[in-house]
């Protein structure tokens, strides 16, 4: 959840008009094979090894189901509070491109694997649910490569046949900004489950964003038109802004939407025309004859239902029952499991209160700055838990602290070490403390008048003086407590 609006905004007639979207997302299901053949997944291999005849559509060849993306896909479907169709059906999705070797796609039209669910979204104005259309399983296509050669279209079919859920929504989202929350509580939730990566870098994420505008009250939706395979949330977040201003604009001036395909051209940011919408008719879907209706067992769901993991929602609500947490708090940390591990981890043997501030600041900072995910944070959950109990138990101050912190991030050392090895324990002797001050009172006599009669706000360049002779170590409370005594 991000607190300020985006940028992102329909500014044709905004009063006016409302956007409808409904996402069309693939997700790359997290398996070390693919849907029908036992090829390898892996990202970034050279091109054209992992494939087998299977997935080069030889003569002859026959798909055989892989069981564990049955298992992923199922699991997705509870984590989206999703019915699960105990038959459903593979059709044959018929279309002819160079990089579908098959001629068609195997993909699940009328009976999917999951039917409706939900979704809820943390927003800046409270929660909002997106109704979940269905999720089925298919296939995922070779990929041409336009930009080596000069003359030829290149085929690499390394993704050939990988599987891919596809999870429809219902026309529910109204704003780039519920699209940028739904993308990623889908990915969350989905990373919680281990069913899919979510890197949207690798493209194990993308979405057919559908966009419609309608006048504010009115009951029917308009045409949609339908902005095939964008990768970014970004990007999605442009095109809908450019799309919706479009279209705006051609009823504006008296015109009516076609339904179509369009590109987003990332680097004009604009959406294009790509093609008329196909209908499902001209796929020619048939159930695929090589393959039977898939059945699954009350057993095979429940078998699932019960391994599924604490999921970010109820994470969430306990996060905020448990540990006090602000629900922006909890957001935060429940938003990736990783953070939410490594929250967990600290919190076993330390303060909740500064170990939320210590992660959601200083750490998120480093992380950030280093462009690191948190799991490959420089800093351990039990080195950060170390820290915070030295500043809880008034060994170092919150101050010290952070220095000690940037100590650490350059290779996680232990802070009990570092705060020994540099003499950074705190002073907390108020025999010491004393003294001390007493050498800032006697050498400042003319600030002393001042503030006996009546400059109060002296007392700030006293505590500054007193902290900066104990080098910044004394404890910033005795010192406090002892100038006020001496200077009453
Ligand atoms: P298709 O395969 O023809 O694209 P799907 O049912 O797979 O059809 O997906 C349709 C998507 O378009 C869904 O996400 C749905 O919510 C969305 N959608 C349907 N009607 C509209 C509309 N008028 N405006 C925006 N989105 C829409
Ligand atoms: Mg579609």
């Amino acid at each position: 959840m991000s607190k300020k609006q985006s940028d992102y905004i329909i500014t044709r007639n905004q009063n006016s008009y409302e956007v409808v979207i409904g996402l069309e997302v693939h997700a790359q299901v997290l398996s070390d094979s693919k849907l029908f053949s036992s090829s390898p997944t892996k990202f970034g291999a050279e091109p054209n090894t992992q494939v087998s005849l299977v997935d080069a559509a030889f003569p002859g060849m026959l798909p055989v189901i892989n069981e564990f993306c049955i298992k992923q896909a199922v699991k997705t479907g509870v984590g989206l509070n999703a019915k699960i169709n105990k038959r459903s059906i593979f059709d044959r999705k018929n279309y002819f491109y160079a990089d579908l070797p098959q001629g068609y796609q195997i993909s699940q039209y009328k009976d999917p694997i999951v039917g409706e669910g939900s979704v809820v979204l943390d927003l800046v104005a409270g929660e909002k649910t997106i109704g979940i259309e269905r999720l089925h399983l298919e296939q995922d296509a070779g990929k041409s490569i336009h930009d080596i050669d000069p003359q030829n279209t290149l085929v690499d079919l390394n993704r050939s046949g990988v599987a891919l859920m596809e999870i429809v929504s219902k026309p529910d989202l109204r704003s780039p900004d519920e699209v940028n929350a739904y993308i990623k509580k889908l990915r969350s939730i989905m990373r919680y489950l281990g069913t899919c990566d979510g890197n949207m870098q690798e493209g194990s994420l993308r979405a057919d964003v559908n966009v419609s505008v309608r006048k504010k009250g009115e009951k029917k939706f308009g045409t949609r038109c339908e902005i095939k395979n964008v990768n970014s949330i970004k990007f999605m977040q442009m095109a809908i802004e450019y799309e919706a201003n479009r279209q705006v604009d051609v009823i504006e001036e008296g015109g009516s939407i076609d339904q179509e395909t369009r590109l987003f051209d990332t680097k004009k940011n604009e959406t294009r025309s790509m093609r008329s919408k196909e209908d499902a008719h001209d796929y020619r879907y048939f159930p695929d004859p090589d393959l039977l209706p898939l059945e699954i067992s009350d057993d095979f769901i429940n078998n699932i239902k019960k391994s599924i993991p604490e999921l970010p929602d109820e994470k969430k609500k306990r996060f905020i029952e448990k540990f006090n947490l602000s629900a922006y708090e909890a957001n935060i940390l429940i938003s990736d499991i990783e953070t939410s591990k490594y929250f967990e981890e600290v919190i076993k043997s330390s303060d909740v209160k500064l170990s939320t501030n210590w992660i959601t600041g200083e750490l998120f900072a480093l992380l950030n700055d280093k462009n690191l995910e948190i799991s490959k944070s420089p800093i351990s959950a039990k080195n950060l838990s170390k820290l915070i109990n030295l500043i809880k138990d008034g060994t170092i101050s919150g101050k010290i602290a952070k220095s000690v912190f940037e100590i650490m991030a350059t290779g996680d050392k232990n802070p009990i070490d570092i705060v020994k090895e540099k003499g950074l324990k705190q002073q907390s002797d108020p025999k010491e403390l004393e003294k001390l001050i007493d050498k800032v009172i006697n050498g400042n006599p003319d600030k002393v008048k001042e503030y006996k009669s009546g400059k109060e706000k002296l007392f700030g360049f006293f505590v500054g003086q007193a902290m900066k002779a104990s080098g910044g170590k004394a404890n910033p409370q005795l010192i406090n407590d002892i100038l006020k005594n001496k200077l009453k």
